[in-house]
């Protein structure tokens, strides 16, 4: 049986990624110190005897028993507002994580999948972006530290490939959602439809002409496995092109949940994108992958799951 450590494990993608490799017929470690994962996104595993999880962070020596085939380094807080509470570790997870990750890997001669980010593009200058566009970020703004933190894994990724010979692949992650996001996690897809559940007013930041393109998580987690299963290691951009402004995602989500929740404009956060949608030529080219869950279908699954956290906030 082959045995992949998912970091992040207990999180919104890497408890997807994991449930996707216990299909694929592996056995999953997971490494996760539930700073902002949930035990909840992994409490349907407690039986399942090719589960386990180590409780730690990975900024800490790792050990892990046994042969591992693949990394797939998922850890790292990732809304704006959780890395803004957290900017020390946001930064110490992204780069001394990041190693201690690689260096797991090389120890036990397993492939490397480094979970990157759109945000490596900062507030593009290039549209769409394609993955040869070296991005435009402020290092030293509030957000930089999730931006620099993901470059520098990124550089020191390409760096073990080149000397140690890792065989590396890097996704980078546009916008996702999907279930098992936290209700207060602060990204735009569970503050409206919280918002528009309870019928509170959508809090639309800046003007909301402000663009993004989001892709449901089960594509995602589609992609980043096909990506783990290549010979590729040049940066791979997943997500869905379907772009829209924010002021349209929120007239989008109070018309989905029924809402009769109004709108409520609130001080852009700074250095927050205009615009951002991925250009997904090389996934499709080198992955034959491209999303198949539209929009409309993606949030109704989404709402329905969020439904129930909103009713009974005990889950949540
Ligand atoms: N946003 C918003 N209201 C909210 C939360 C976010 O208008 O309550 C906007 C935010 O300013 C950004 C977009 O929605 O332009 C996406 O924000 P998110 O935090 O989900 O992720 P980002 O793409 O900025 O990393």
């Amino acid at each position: 049986m082959k045995t992949a450590v998912v970091t992040g494990g207990a999180g919104f993608l890497g408890s997807h990624l994991t449930d996707r490799l216990l299909g694929e017929g592996y056995q999953v470690i997971a490494i996760d110190n539930l700073l902002t994962g949930n035990r909840v996104n992994i409490e349907h595993l407690a039986n399942e005897p090719r589960f386990s999880l180590i409780e730690q962070s990975i900024v800490d020596y790792l050990d892990v028993p046994g042969e591992v085939d693949v990394v797939y380094n998922m850890a790292s807080p990732a809304s704006p507002i959780d890395y803004l509470e957290l900017p020390i570790q946001t930064m110490k997870v992204g780069s001394h994580g990041t190693h201690r990750a690689l260096g797991l890997a090389k120890a036990k001669g397993a492939r490397f999948l480094q979970a990157s980010t759109s945000e490596c593009y900062g507030d593009p200058l290039v549209h769409p972006q394609t993955e040869e566009y070296w991005g435009n970020v402020n290092p030293i703004g509030p957000r930089g530290v999730y931006d620099e933190a993901k470059r520098f894994a990124e550089a020191m990724t390409m760096a073990y490939h080149r000397v140690h010979k890792v065989d590396t692949k890097i996704v980078r992650i546009f916008n996702t959602y999907g279930p098992r996001m936290r209700l207060k996690d602060g990204r735009v897809v569970p503050a409206f439809v919280g918002q528009a559940l309870r019928g509170d007013a959508i809090t639309v930041f800046g003007d909301g002409s402000q663009t993004r393109s989001f892709c449901y998580c089960s594509d995602l987690i589609d992609g980043i496995f096909r990506l783990s299963q290549s010979d590729f290691h040049e940066p791979v951009n997943i997500g869905n092109p379907t772009e829209l402004t924010i002021r349209e995602f929120a007239d989008r989500i109070v018309r989905l949940t029924g809402s009769a929740s109004g709108v409520t404009y609130q001080p852009l956060p700074v250095d927050d994108p205009k615009q951002r949608r991925p250009d997904i030529s090389r996934a499709r080219k080198v992955l034959g992958w491209e999303p198949k869950v539209d929009l409309e279908t993606g949030l109704r699954l989404t709402i329905d799951w969020f439904r129930t956290r909103v009713t009974q906030p005990a889950l949540s």
